[in-house]
């Protein structure tokens, strides 16, 4: 047993966790932080994968009865036990994912808002009333629920992801099956034993939340495409990359059901000459290195202004080059491993793909940690290009931070819109026309375009996700939870007559 092992076994006392259910030799969760296996897991076969969904869909039966603020309330007592267990499931997110701990951490507290998001939610579901064409009509429409919501996360965001579908989709009536990146399936558990815990409580006082209500699917791709060919699952939300998008969205678009796709991201940032540098030194270095470049909305491509180039790329390079980059669980580091070798292969095949593009690469090279020589870190890299490249067109995941000047803001822009994904992007400017253009409809095509902040770190308030390749799904805040409702539009004619719409005359 190593020691990150134990560590997990008492996050797990105070998790409720139990592996008992799950030993098995299908999945391996592996460490980041040191490439070593913290527990082998079974899988769900197809058997278990189909009574799981069955059990989902009775429980949204009997669910969508309860009222939404009662639903809502449910939320809020998971709420409580994700501020109680905060800093535990944060650990344990950072040594199954590898990311910093105020970055584990910060994933929970997203949890925590979006469940108090979602309570305030439960009571605002509201449709219209629409003025009728007929006299002595009224129009209105309401949501219901819609059904089994199927999630799908990617390792990256190993729990936030479940939690934006989840509390949402719960206060809107639904039942929840989850089927988690195979790479972070401890955090999963966790977070199930948590949610559990939520349901135990709640049901102390009445019996509204039915058994398989929540679901969690253990296993790899194959698991996740039975659960979107299901028929029972109303709705299929999927975060990950776009080869991922674009088979479930075939799989769904023959069966007609809906979808939410949250697939990846290449964002840009433009800084313009009168960009406040300080600020934009802060912005850049966060978004293009936190997470080891490991988000969807991390910063990969920077327009610079000519006038201002070589002012800010020095600066860069600078602080690039004293980035503290090692064990996630330390406190003073900045930039933890990288998921795993592959990771690490796929950054270096870029690297060299942007030299042949005459690029000039600073960084990107293997840093061995100590305690951790089996882990993947990187420093991250910069690399200057002559002008944006067919390679910058692809997502590589991984800290790379390409860099090129530009001339004209209408070039940056379109550099900016050039790419297949649409995700995020940003300007720094503090010229008002400036910023105007880039977030007007001649402007960003991206689902985030942002003034004077880096293009990653999204609040839960805003609805997340972007267009073209990115799939054009929307989750988390503002309106998103209407794609988890069904709506009615419902005429009353309370008249003692039958007027027709349009005027049509139908006499019989
Ligand atoms: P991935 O596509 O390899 O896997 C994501 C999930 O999809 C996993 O659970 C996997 O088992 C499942 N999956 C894969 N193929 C499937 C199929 N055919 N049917 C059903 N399920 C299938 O992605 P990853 O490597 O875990 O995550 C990185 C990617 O996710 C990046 O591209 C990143 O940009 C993207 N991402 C996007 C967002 C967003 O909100 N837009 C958020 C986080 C990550």
């Amino acid at each position: 047993m190593n020691a990150m092992t134990s560590t997990i076994q008492n996050l797990f006392i105070e998790l409720g966790v139990t592996l008992a259910d799950y030993e098995g030799n299908d999945i391996a969760s592996i460490s980041p932080i040191n490439g070593l296996p913290l527990a082998s897991l079974r899988a769900d076969n197809a058997t278990q994968v189909a009574q799981k969904i069955d059990r989902a869909h009775n429980a949204f039966l009997a669910w969508r009865k309860v009222p939404a603020p009662r639903r809502g309330e449910l939320i809020r007592v998971f709420g409580e036990e994700l501020r109680t267990h905060k800093t535990a499931l944060g650990q344990l997110v950072t040594l199954e994912a590898g990311k910093i701990l105020q970055e584990g951490l910060g994933e929970v507290q997203e949890m925590i808002d979006i469940c108090d998001f979602a309570v305030g939610l439960s009571r605002q579901l509201y449709g219209l009333t629409i003025a009728s064409e007929r006299p002595g009509h009224r129009m209105m429409e309401v949501w219901h629920p819609l059904g089994v919501v199927g999630v799908i996360s990617a390792f990256n965001f190993p729990v936030a992801v479940w939690a934006w579908n989840a509390a949402l989709a719960f206060v809107c009536g639904n039942s929840v099956t989850w089927k988690p990146s195979e790479k972070t399936p401890l955090t999963a558990l966790a977070t199930h034993a948590l949610f559990m815990k939520a349901v135990a409580r709640f049901n102390a006082s009445s019996n509204d939340a039915p058994d398989g209500l929540a679901e969690l699917i253990i296993g790899a791709r194959d698991t996740g495409a039975q659960m979107v060919e299901d028929k029972r699952v109303a709705l299929v939300s999927a975060t990950g990359s776009t080869r991922m998008g674009r088979q479930v969205a075939e799989v769904c678009a023959k069966r007609l059901t809906r979808t939410i796709l949250e697939l990846g991201g290449n964002n840009a940032m433009i800084v313009a000459p009168s960009a406040d540098l300080e600020m934009a030194v802060r912005a850049i270095t966060f978004s293009a290195v936190g997470t080891a470049g490991q988000r969807c909305t991390t910063l990969r491509r920077l327009f610079v202004h000519d006038s201002i180039y070589d002012t800010l790329v020095p600066r860069l390079k600078k602080i690039y080059a004293g980035l503290p980059i090692g064990n996630p669980l330390e406190k003073s580091t900045l930039i933890g491993p990288l998921v795993d070798q592959a990771a690490f292969e796929a950054m270096q095949t870029a690297l060299n793909a942007a030299k042949a593009d005459q690029g000039v690469v600073f960084g990107g090279d293997r840093v061995i940690v100590t305690g951790s020589e089996t882990g993947y870190y990187v420093r991250p890299a910069i690399v200057e290009m002559p002008s944006q490249t067919a390679h910058m067109h692809h997502e590589v995941f991984a800290p790379i931070m390409y860099i090129v000047r530009y001339q004209n803001l209408q070039q940056a822009v379109d550099w900016n819109n050039e790419v297949p994904q649409g995700l995020s992007s940003s300007i720094f400017t503090t010229d008002m026309r400036e910023a105007e253009l880039f977030m007007s409809d001649v402007g960003s095509d991206c689902g985030i375009a942002n003034v004077n902040i880096g293009p990653s770190g999204a609040e839960i308030g805003g609805a997340f996700g972007g267009e073209k390749d990115t799939g054009g799904g929307r989750e988390s805040g503002s309106d998103a939870w209407k794609a988890y409702m069904r709506r009615s539009t419902n005429t009353i004619n309370y008249s003692h007559s039958l007027p027709l719409a349009q005027g049509i005359s139908f006499d019989i």
